[in-house]
């Protein structure tokens, strides 16, 4: 069991250097290093998170791997390789972008791969083995983790790329939560460091979504959430490369708290003026403050709701007992 983790270790590890060399030296890689340059990435960043690419054949890889004395069978079991009906393997990945992904440590435990044209999937990742558990981890937390406990706080966004390009911008606390949503066990991974959390999520429908579910569940682990809202629809990477540092700075400084971020969510931009309205949005919004563990915290949420609603601290709490009162 031990040796079969070793072993799934060593071929993580070889694989990773051998993408990292197609990448870097490899004629058929031309196209993956104009990409990446096309969308801003210096050297320094493409060693720092050791992109890779994976050749366009269908056992590129294992080949390597045969060399290296790994059997196909070995390969598939690390995620690495596939087999067909006819009982032959192949790489699982090709042509490829290949961001490899770390434990805490700095050990590669899998890969994203990222395609370089309009084909689909545009991400594909190693399936879950023994190592890789992608609930589990959070990608580039190994090069935040310093910063995070430096600067106080952590920003989770959704993608390899916004990530990448935050790192880049010397946002260098941002980790990513792979895919959209966010799981227990990544928010308890995260409070090993900083309990205050920003969330900037893509802010299409899915992200906004995501980010929903993320705040309750970061909440409920006793965490301090703000959101961050990117405006147009768009992720980090896109904004950071359009607008730049100083201007993403300003966004985190009016990060919205997560009672701001419900109200506005169950709002919108028009005021709300009718009892029924108002009552309607307490409805909506009432049960995430029940899940509020602070007093204090919950005092100060139910004031901001007063305020966004024109109605009196002391009413709004008045609805809310009776609220608790019906939960219970
Ligand atoms: P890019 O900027 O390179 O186009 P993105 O990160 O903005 O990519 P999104 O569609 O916003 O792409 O997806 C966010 C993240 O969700 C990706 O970085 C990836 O981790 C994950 N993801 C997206 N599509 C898939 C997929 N088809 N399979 C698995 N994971 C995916
Ligand atoms: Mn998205
Ligand atoms: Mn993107
Ligand atoms: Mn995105």
């Amino acid at each position: 069991k031990r040796q079969k983790l070793a072993q799934l270790r060593h071929i993580n590890s070889l694989a990773n250097d051998y993408f990292r060399n197609v990448f870097k030296y490899h004629n058929t890689a031309a196209r993956a290093r104009l990409y990446l340059a096309e969308r801003g990435l210096s050297q320094e960043t493409l060693e720092n998170f050791q992109v890779g690419f994976a050749l366009p054949n269908w056992d590129s890889l294992l080949k390597f791997m045969n060399k290296q004395g790994y059997r196909p069978q070995a390969v598939a079991e690390a995620g690495l390789a596939l087999k067909n009906e006819n009982g032959r393997y192949y790489d699982r990945f090709r042509e490829r972008v290949i961001f490899p992904i770390w434990d805490v440590t700095g050990r590669v435990i899998g890969f994203g791969g990222r395609v370089i044209n309009d084909t689909t999937p545009k991400y594909l990742n190693s399936p879950e083995t023994v190592l890789f558990s992608k609930g589990h981890l959070l990608y580039g937390l190994h090069l935040a983790r310093r910063s995070i406990k430096e600067k106080g706080y952590v920003i989770i966004m959704e993608g390899y790329m916004d990530v990448v390009t935050a790192h880049r911008y010397g946002i260098t606390n941002a980790v990513a939560s792979l895919g959209t949503s966010l799981t227990r066990e990544q928010g308890r991974l995260i409070i090993n460091y900083s309990r205050n959390v920003v969330i900037a999520y893509d802010s299409d429908a899915a992200g906004v979504a995501a980010t929903l579910r993320g705040l309750e569940l970061l909440q409920e682990i006793g965490c301090q959430v703000r959101v961050v809202n990117i405006p147009d629809g768009k992720d980090p990477d896109d904004f950071l490369r359009r607008h730049g540092y100083q201007a993403w700075e300003n966004l985190i400084e009016q990060a919205l708290s997560l009672i701001e971020y419900r109200l506005r969510q169950a709002i919108g931009n028009k005021p709300v003026r009718t009892v029924s309205g108002k009552l309607e949005v307490m409805r909506q919004v009432f049960p995430s403050i029940a899940g509020i563990k602070s007093d204090i915290e919950r005092e100060e949420s139910l004031k901001i709701i007063s305020r966004f609603l024109s109605s009196s601290p002391e009413a709004v709490t008045a609805e809310f007992k009776r609220f608790e009162a019906n939960l219970g």
